[in-house]
């Protein structure tokens, strides 16, 4: 197969936000030219929820947008059946099963490169496997596929470094320009990463915060060891990697007195969301952190949501200035 034919599509959803920059640069590396679907708008929106099952979570809805804008537009999709990232612990079913919905979905549909990544058991092999996994799916082997791999793994590193920093986010967040007021209210901004950094889905909500004059801390800014450790606090270990995450980060937080609140962004219709939202609210609420939990979904008005927001931050104000 000549792979130099090949356009290869990536949507801009799901864990786009999490390892969109890796798959890129691999993919490009072995001569593919590689398409993203631009960042979420409302027709992609409603692509998605005309497409998807009405019980479908928002991100989810949203993935089904972009693949279906670029189903026409290229030769196969990129969607890797998701089943673990890390060592014991799991990524949430309904993404191992977005190949299979997709094929019943989208008419027509072009080739999906479903390649598995499962790294629960043994990482650096699950890890090989799944690289070499995606290099056969475009008809590479051999030497060619180590170099796309370290490639991708040299942009990946400088790219979570440009974007999260050295993930010391209580020194280093969003220092400001606004004045003195952002560096006397932290406020931590948690949810799942293709919530948070996908301003039309999760109505950006990080940056209105920061237009009140918050001190915005994510997930990502802080050093996940801290997030593991704080994770200890729980009676049970957590098997959901985005959701130990969030938990562990909010758990950190309530910890930091210099943490004014924190606001939990949500997916309607995501069960492990349902779960962690409401084992964070107990916590914040036995250790007395203001905590604002924001569900959101496809209907969801942007007016009311800032409403709320805005209450939040003055009745955090008023805490801090009582
Ligand atoms: S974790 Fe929740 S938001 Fe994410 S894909 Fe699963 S159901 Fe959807």
């Amino acid at each position: 197969m000549n792979n130099k034919m090949w356009r290869l599509g990536v949507p801009r959803a799901l864990f786009y936000y999490y390892y969109g920059p890796w798959w890129e640069i691999f993919f490009e590396t072995l001569g593919i030219e590689v398409i993203v679907s631009p960042p979420t708008y409302r027709e992609i929106m409603d692509l998605g929820v005309s497409l998807a099952v009405a019980e479908a979570c928002l991100p989810v809805k949203a993935y089904y947008g972009h693949a279906a804008w670029l189903a026409s537009r290229v030769d196969a999709l990129l969607v890797p059946r998701l089943v673990s990232v890390e060592r014991k612990s799991y990524i949430c079913p309904k993404l191992m099963g977005l190949p299979d919905m997709l094929r019943a979905t989208l008419k027509p549909c072009p080739q999906i490169i479903d390649t598995t990544v499962n790294l629960a058991r043994r990482p650096e092999e699950g890890l090989a496997a799944a690289v070499q996994g995606m290099a056969r799916a475009i008809g590479v082997r051999g030497h060619r596929v180590e170099l796309a791999k370290a490639a991708a793994e040299a942009r990946y590193r400088s790219w979570t470094c440009e974007r999260w920093g050295d993930t010391k986010g209580l020194e280093t967040g969003n220092t400001d320009q606004a004045g003195e007021r952002r560096y006397a209210l932290p406020v931590g901004v948690i949810g799942h990463g293709y919530l948070l950094y996908d301003r039309y889905l999760g109505m950006d909500i990080p940056g209105k915060v920061a237009a009140l004059g918050g001190q915005v801390i994510l997930p990502e800014n802080i050093d996940p060891q801290e997030v593991e450790k704080a994770c200890r606090q729980l009676p049970k270990r957590l098997y959901w990697t985005l959701g130990r995450k969030i938990i562990g980060t909010a758990l950190y937080l309530m910890e930091q007195e210099k943490v004014a609140g924190l606001i939990h962004l949500t997916a309607f219709g995501c069960g492990p969301d349902s779960l962690v939202g409401d084992l964070a609210e107990r916590y914040a609420r036995r250790r007395g952190k203001p905590f604002l939990l924001l569900t959101l979904d496809e209907h969801t008005g942007e007016a009311g949501l800032n409403t709320r927001l805005e209450a939040f931050m003055d009745m955090l104000y008023r805490r801090r200035s009582a």
